[in-house]
């Protein structure tokens, strides 16, 4: 209790420091807010610019066997249908009668099992078993305490609007809910234009959109959201699944600690048991972070078989089939698909940096996704020669890096402020600058201070970047 307890206070902590600092503010704060929407504020841009810069530079540009694609967010609807989303993209909700709050079902039995302190699994489970486990507890209404909910029924989490201006001439399109589905409709032309020869991989990423309308945990879960998905094809005679499966886990597994720096011990595979995995996968495992409200996904890995291309041949009457450069066979590749959202690791990356010392609280960013790589002080801000000088340094540093300003206050509440939001270096221009043409760099993690030549200073901001 005591543990979860801290945890709950860590994510007020950074909600709170995150709207303080400029990272992430409530949706539409403005007119009151809109449930589970965000606004990035300005070094919130940065951070998560950075995480979909490092995504994008890991698995698609340093690597060989992979391309890139952007496709619409609005696709032609039978997209949808064929991908299953149409009926498929569906959460079990369950409405009261007395205030008419709508809540997933999972959800409600699972958040009233916590406040009990005891786990309860309902992944896979049935609307009657869910039904059957809300009567049975007498679950009640978060809202308003009355006991009277409506049977489970299943709710679409697709946005739907409508292409065309005359109402009788519109049709119906949806906002796309995941990125992979624009992969398999651009299959055909991908294999046409290019030199991929399988196994290849192509990602993707962009808004994603959802009809969420359960609590979201800050951008944990929201109705617009960056996702970044792959589908790996491959020949499934000349490929073994099951091994590219864990070369595939060991990836993302790899990105996670290593290029965002994620502690080893908040992370957990997962694997779904017969009841959760969709019927047309052969595996699917989650990766999950330890969220201060649980164990939750951060990125799904499923071997999708050849479902997806199969179901487009079906609808489109297109051939989909790839041919063997070699033996000359046509066949439907298989797929595996890591799929993640940039939000969630935002939020991920966010919590797991957090650090507080004694009065200190900082950002133990990566170098590389903090929003600004240093930040350049004159010592005081009444002397123009201090401030010249720095500002000449700050201008010839932006070139080159983020880097920020601050002559604001007095260097310890200068260094309090770029703590907050992660910036590894802060370089300070004093009089001694003047006369030894060097500067002191504080590091942010051990707050030591060195004194480092200017023409020094790219390089040595530049190799902690690696
Ligand atoms: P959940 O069970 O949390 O709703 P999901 O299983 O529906 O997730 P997928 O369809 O597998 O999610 O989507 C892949 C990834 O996209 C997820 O692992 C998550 O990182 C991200 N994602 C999905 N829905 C949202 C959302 N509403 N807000 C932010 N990220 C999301």
């Amino acid at each position: 209790m005591k543990n979860n307890t801290i945890l709950e206070n860590k994510m007020e902590k950074i909600v709170s420091l995150c709207k303080r600092r400029g990272f992430v503010f409530p949706g539409s704060e403005i007119y009151g807010g809109l449930a589970n929407s965000y606004e990035y504020g300005p070094v919130g841009v940065e951070l998560k610019r950075n995480i979909q810069d490092e995504w994008w530079n890991v698995f698609v540009r340093r690597r060989s066997d992979m391309v890139g694609l952007d496709s619409s967010i609005i696709l032609h609807p039978k997209t949808w249908e064929a991908s299953g989303h149409v009926t498929g993209l569906v959460d079990a909700m369950v409405e009261c009668r007395k205030c008419h709050t709508r809540t997933r079902a999972d959800h409600l039995i699972e958040d009233y099992f916590k406040k009990k302190d005891e786990k309860i699994s309902v992944e896979g489970k049935s609307d009657g078993d869910l039904d059957a486990i809300i009567n049975e507890n007498k679950i009640k209404c978060p809202t308003c305490g009355s006991f009277d909910w409506t049977p489970v029924r299943k709710f679409n989490l697709l946005f739907e609007t409508h292409v065309g201006i005359v109402p009788e001439a519109q049709s119906k399109v949806y906002l796309r809910g995941e990125t992979a589905q624009g992969i398999f409709v651009s299959f055909k032309n991908i294999v046409d234009s290019t030199r991929v020869a399988l196994p290849f991989g192509v990602g993707q990423m962009g808004k994603s959109f959802r009809n969420e309308i359960t609590k979201g945990n800050f951008i944990f879960r929201t109705l617009e959201f960056e996702q970044a998905e792959i589908e790996y094809f491959f020949n499934p005679e000349a490929v073994d699944w099951r091994k590219l499966f864990e070369v595939w886990k060991n990836d993302l597994w790899k990105f996670v600690t290593e290029n965002l720096g994620v502690k080893k011990t908040h992370l957990r595979w997962r694997e779904h048991g017969d009841e959760e995995r969709s019927f047309y996968s052969a595996r699917t495992e989650d990766l999950e972070y330890e969220f201060p409200f649980g164990f939750k996904e951060l990125w799904g890995l499923a071997y999708r078989t050849d479902y997806d291309l199969k179901r487009h041949m079906q609808y489109s009457g297109i051939d989909l089939s790839y041919t063997d450069p070699v033996t000359g066979k046509k066949f439907l590749p298989h797929a595996i698909e890591p799929a993640v959202g940039i939000n969630r690791l935002m939020a991920m990356v966010l919590l797991d940096s957090y650090t507080e010392d004694g009065d200190r609280i900082f950002l133990k960013l990566p170098p590389r996704l903090a929003p600004y790589k240093a930040a350049v002080f004159p010592l005081l801000k009444n002397k123009p020669e201090l401030v010249e000088k720095a500002r000449g340094i700050y201008e010839e540093l932006k070139k080159d890096f983020m880097v920020v300003w601050d002559d604001r206050g007095n260097i310890g509440k200068r260094y309090y402020a770029q703590d907050e939001i992660g910036t590894p270096f802060c370089i300070t221009v004093d009089f001694d600058t003047l006369e030894k043409g060097d500067v002191t760099v504080r590091d942010r993690d051990t707050a030591t201070q060195e004194r480092v030549p200017i023409d020094r200073l790219k390089e040595y901001i530049a190799s902690r970047l690696k």
